[in-house]
C-alpha cells in the first residue's frame, strides 16, 4: 500500500494487518552534467512504487525522505547538505512513528544516496533497539550487486551507466540525452587515498570527480535501467519474506 492511498478510516482498518514499512530516503545533488540533482530521490522512490506493485498489501510504502547528508558534493551547484547528525534523528523520529502508529515490524530504508549511510545505520541501530528490525538497503550494493552485474557489468558508480540509466528509467526529462558525457571518468585506483569515501577535505570531491560523476555514462539507456529497476524490485521482495523468515543470508 501506498501512504498516499490511505485514508484514515482506511488506516484504522489497516493497522496491524501490515507488518513492514518501506521508507526510501535520498537526497538533492549533482549526478554529472546530465542527470536531474534529484536523481538520488526519483531513483528510489520509483523502485518503491514497482515494490508496492509485487508486495501489494504486505508492504507500506512511505513518502520519501528527501533531503540527504551530501557532505562530499555540497559544493557543487545544485547539490543540498542536511548535517547527518539531524537526518539520523529524523529518519529515526520517523520509523519511531510508524513503529508506534502502525505497529510494523520490519523496515527497510531504501537509500538512493550513499553519503547518508552513517546516519541511516544510527537511525537503524535506534530502531532495532526500540524492536523494530531494520534494514539499510543501497540500490548499488549487497544483494543489489547480482542484478548489477547482470544488467550493466562492471558497474561503475555516481552518475554513470547504472545509475543514469535508472534516473533516465524515470522519465526522459530527467537525463539530458545531448550532453550526455562521452569521456569515461572512471574511479581512482582501489588501493589508493582518493579511492576511499573517508576523505574528509573539501577540495577531495572536485578533485576525485571533477564534473560529479564517475564511470561511463555514454552506455547508459532507460531500458537498463527499467531492468535495474524491476529486478531490483524484486530483490527487494524476496529479502523481505527472507527476513520476515529470520534469514539473513
Ligand atoms: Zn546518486
Amino acid at each position: 500500500m501506498l501512504v498516499e492511498d490511505i485514508t484514515s478510516d482506511k488506516a484504522s482498518k489497516l493497522i496491524g494487518t501490515i507488518d513492514t514499512l518501506i521508507l526510501p530516503v535520498g537526497t538533492v545533488e549533482a549526478h554529472g552534467p546530465h542527470c536531474s540533482v534529484a536523481a538520488d530521490i526519483i531513483v528510489p522512490v520509483k523502485m518503491a512504487q514497482e515494490i508496492e506493485k509485487l508486495a501489494g498489501d504486505r508492504v507500506l510504502v512511505a513518502p520519501i525522505i528527501p533531503y540527504g547528508h551530501t557532505w562530499h558534493l555540497k559544493d557543487f551547484p545544485g547539490s543540498h547538505d542536511i548535517p547527518g547528525e539531524i537526518l539520523s534523528e529524523y529518519v529515526f523520529q520517523v520509523l519511531k512513528g510508524f513503529y508506534l502508529s502502525w505497529k510494523i515490524k520490519y523496515a527497510i530504508l531504501l537509500n538512493g544516496h550513499g553519503g547518508n549511510d552513517h546516519a541511516l545505520a544510527l537511525a537503524g541501530e535506534k530502531a532495532a533497539s526500540l524492536g523494530l528490525k531494520t534494514i539499510l538497503l543501497d540500490w548499488w550494493s549487497g544483494p543489489f550487486m547480482e542484478v548489477l552485474n547482470k544488467v550493466v557489468p562492471d558497474f561503475d558508480g555516481h552518475g554513470g551507466e547504472g545509475e543514469t540509466s535508472l534516473v533516465w528509467n524515470c522519465g526522459e526529462k530527467y537525463v539530458d540525452a545531448s550532453i550526455i558525457p562521452k569521456e569515461d571518468h572512471l574511479r581512482p585506483k582501489s588501493d589508493s587515498i582518493a579511492a576511499s569515501s573517508n576523505v574528509f577535505d573539501s577540495g577531495y570531491a572536485k578533485a576525485v570527480i571533477p564534473r560529479a560523476y564517475i564511470g561511463r555514462p555514454s552506455r547508459a539507456s532507460a531500458e537498463k535501467g527499467k531492468r535495474l529497476n524491476e529486478e531490483g524490485a524484486r530483490l527487494v521482495v524476496e529479502l523481505v519474506d527472507r527476513v520476515r523468515a529470520g534469514k539473513f543470508s
